[in-house]
């Protein structure tokens, strides 16, 4: 039982939910290296979300809730820490949700659906195609989700993948605590900030947004300097780090 008060709390518990859902398969083992990636670029963001990252998050409430056809692409990371909130998120947005994974198996695909689904998560189901164009599994998608998407949220993405979406047209929205990476350059819109604070704020945003502030949003909205934003707020963050 981890103490509420300890000062890692809330980092302690995604770890132990991590490791719970990667010993029922939900999560692979590779999804738990990804995760610490993730965390050390926390360490350096202060845990905590920046105001360009809120900014990124209201303008992706914008782009879902404009969208003709929104769809959240579902790994295992994000569903074993954020089943919850996707299921929040749906509601507040509209969007369908498709389970996409990189490690794909069948048996994998099962437990994501069953776990969202437990959370209140409506899940899309059907025959997979090949339709993204990448030289994998993580390719095949349904013709009427990610197929048919005209914006798409990829939550904890890899570069090929964001790459592959952009190049069949589509609006992508990442979420990716480093902002160096591919996925986070390739986007149209790179949230950075950790999953399970950046998904409720999407949420609250789609519920709070102003007349004609979403057009004014997407309108203004330049991914490279979100991404500065970023690398400033952490470079500003460790220059001072031993103060
Ligand atoms: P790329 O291919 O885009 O250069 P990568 O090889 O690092 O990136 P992955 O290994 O798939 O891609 O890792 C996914 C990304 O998700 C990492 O950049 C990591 O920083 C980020 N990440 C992991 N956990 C979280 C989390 N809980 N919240 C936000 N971002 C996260």
């Amino acid at each position: 039982m981890i103490p509420k008060d300890h000062p890692r709390y809330r980092s302690l518990i995604a770890r132990e939910r991590l490791a719970r859902c990667a010993r029922e398969g939900i999560v692979a083992l590779e999804g738990l290296a990804a995760h610490g990636r993730g965390e050390a670029f926390d360490y350096l963001i202060g845990e905590r979300t920046s105001e360009s990252a809120a900014l990124a998050a209201r303008t992706a409430a914008a782009m879902l809730l404009s969208a003709r056809h929104p769809v959240i692409s579902v790994n295992g990371n994000t569903a074993a820490l954020a089943a919850d909130e996707i299921a929040a998120l749906q509601k507040a947005s509209g969007a369908d949700v498709e389970v996409n994974l990189f490690h794909r198996t069948e048996e994998r695909i099962r437990l994501i659906t069953r776990l969202l689904e437990e959370h209140g998560v409506r899940v899309l189901s059907g025959t997979a195609e090949r339709l993204v164009p990448l030289a994998h599994d993580r390719a095949l998608s349904l013709r009427e989700g990610i197929g048919d998407a005209d914006v798409v949220l990829v939550p904890l993405e890899d570069g090929d993948r964001c790459a592959a979406l952009r190049a069949m047209g589509k609006t992508v929205i990442t979420i990716d605590l480093n902002p160096l990476s591919r996925t986070a350059r390739t986007a149209t819109l790179t949230i950075v900030d950790e999953l399970t604070r950046a998904v409720p704020a999407i949420t609250v945003a789609c519920a709070s947004l102003s007349p004609g502030e979403g057009e004014r949003l997407i309108a203004s909205l330049d991914n490279i300097y979100l991404l500065r934003a970023a690398i400033d707020e952490m470079r500003e963050r460790l220059s001072h780090a031993l103060e």
